[in-house]
């Protein structure tokens, strides 16, 4: 048997950290087994533009590097992949269900069946519709349509037993059948309700696993009487944890932002985030800059494969202990025995650690090409880069060290080297500069730079350390004053280092600048 798993989200307009843990689980699952990924697009229920609600999965899974088999884009055997497209097999499923009396044509009015449900509550019994209105044969459909009533269609569900499933997470799961509604399949216009079509469409595109979200949990039972009906075999099913707020077991969700920004480790990652999107001019909007977004980690500049390790550490555990994996590791050990049932608390100081790990491991080359980009897109840097700049950028990337811990950090740190002329922190100045006695150091330190040679960070701490000696003062003294003179700000690479990547005239310059505003 091939495996066959399968991604199934509605096109949301936005990749939810929660929606990619459930792709990477299948995608893993599938490329683990030697088996196909397939992208189905659920679209039924989408009123919106689809193609544009769409774009954001896309391009975040493809930027995540969960590829797909067959898909949008790629198609393949089981085209279309549309959930809305495959309309007519739905239909078809409903008639097939009909006749052979899994379903039936209801014609109840909803005042009807409001009554019966508020008489089932006030009797504290659970509602199961009395199916008074429901019509087998077609004398009875003649009969009601003749009353002017329209119909839906209902499974008949069963009412005594139970379905039992061998969850691949959560073991063997019973579910009574007296505890399920007659579900409507289809609607008084034809048109099929999701349910139906979700399990129609995992038939006919051979899906063998359903690797899904805990939330589905509860639908198993009717898309299982659905596909036995049918006469489909069941597939496997894993219902993965929830991927759950920080420190909670509650559900994670993009809309209580607010919220969460009170929270100290999302607010710390939304402050970075937000003014590496200020220097790119990223319109910040809570729909795509919302750290329970992909987007947003895009834009900030994390790097995929962090987020994807991470995210498989959520709800998923090798041997309780190891914390890194290649792509290729992962796709060898993952295996859906080990996806704990409990909700797995989504973390942002955690994933920060994950990112920071693989950043630090980058090569100088490997950062500038991810870097650069940023640099373009807030415009430090033409398109296509000049050399020098590209030279620039290199040599504060490796002046900077471990301090980039996303690609957007750049922009920080390089700022100062690709303009002719800094805008000085007013903040920076005070509290650097305008010090008494300042100027007459920062003069020296001046002077003394003129000569030497090679212009390189040895020869310029030399220098400085000489201009302190001389003045009696301490080390950070003049290295603050020097670094806003030259470079604007108080953060950024080693001093020596910024002012060889300077170099001695403008070094000189900058100094000459900053001079009238020292104290
Ligand atoms: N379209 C459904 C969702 O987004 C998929 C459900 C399933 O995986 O069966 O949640």
């Amino acid at each position: 048997m091939t495996v066959r798993t399968r991604f199934a989200p509605s096109p949301t307009g936005y990749l939810h950290i929660g929606g990619v843990r459930t792709a990477l689980f299948n995608w893993l699952f599938a490329r683990q087994h030697g088996g196909q990924f397939i992208l189905r697009i659920d679209d039924t229920d989408v009123a919106r533009n689809v193609d544009e609600a769409l774009e954001p999965i896309l391009s975040g899974l493809k930027w995540l590097g969960i590829d797909w088999d067959e898909g949008p884009g790629v198609g393949g055997p089981h085209a279309p992949y549309f959930q809305s497209q495959r309309a007519d097999r739905h239909r078809a499923a409903a008639e097939r269900l009909l006749a052979a009396g899994h379903a039936y044509r209801d014609f109840a009015r909803p005042e009807e069946l409001d009554e019966e449900r508020k008489a089932a509550q006030a009797a504290g019994r659970p509602f199961l519709y009395s199916r008074r209105f429901a019509a087998f044969d077609p004398e009875t459909v003649r009969r009601f349509e003749a009353e002017g009533r329209a119909s839906v269609v209902r499974l008949k569900m069963p009412r005594e037993g139970a379905l039992v499933i061998d969850d691949a997470v959560r073991g063997r799961v019973e579910f009574a059948w007296e505890r399920e509604q007659d579900h409507v399949i289809q609607r008084a216009d034809g048109s099929c309700l999701y349910h139906l079509a979700s399990v129609v469409d995992d038939h006919d595109l051979a899906i063998t696993h359903v690797i899904r979200a805990e939330e589905h949990l509860s639908n198993t039972p009717r898309q299982a009487f659905i596909a036995q009906s049918l006469g489909y075999s069941l597939p496997a099913y894993a219902h993965l944890p929830l991927v759950a707020e920080p420190g909670s077991r509650t559900k994670l969700s993009k809309r209580k932002l607010a919220q969460y920004l009170k929270n100290n480790d999302f607010k710390q990652v939304m402050d970075h985030g937000l003014k590496i999107a200020e220097r790119m001019g990223v319109k910040a909007e809570a729909d795509t800059f919302n750290p329970v977004i992909v987007d947003f980690y895009r834009e900030v500049g994390y790097l995929p494969w962090a987020i994807d390790n991470y995210l498989t550490l959520l709800g998923w555990s090798y041997d309780d202990k190891t914390e890194f994996f290649s792509r290729d590791e992962l796709i060898q050990h993952f295996t859906l025995e080990r996806i704990n049932s409990s909700p797995a608390s989504f973390d942002p100081k955690k994933l920060w650690a994950v990112q920071d790990h693989y950043m630090a491991a980058l090569s100088t080359n490997e950062k500038l090409a991810l870097m650069l980009p940023f640099l373009v897109k807030a415009g430090l840097v033409a398109d296509p880069p000049a050399a020098d700049a590209v030279e620039t950028v290199r040599r504060v990337i490796e002046a900077s060290g471990d301090r980039l811990k996303v690609a957007g950090d750049i922009l920080a740190y390089a700022d100062s080297f690709l303009v002719a002329e800094p805008p000085l922190d007013a903040a920076a100045v005070q509290q650097r500069l305008a010090k008494p006695g300042v100027k007459d150091l920062l003069a020296a330190f001046g002077k003394a730079i003129e000569t030497v040679e090679p212009f390189e960070p040895a020869g310029l701490e030399a220098a400085l350390k000489g201009v302190v000696e001389q003045a009696g003062v301490k080390v950070g003294d003049l290295v603050h004053a020097v670094r806003v003179a030259v470079t604007g700000k108080t953060v950024g690479p080693g001093l020596y280092d910024c002012l060889a990547i300077l170099g001695r005239d403008r070094s000189l310059a900058r100094i000459a600048h900053a001079l009238p505003l020292c104290g």
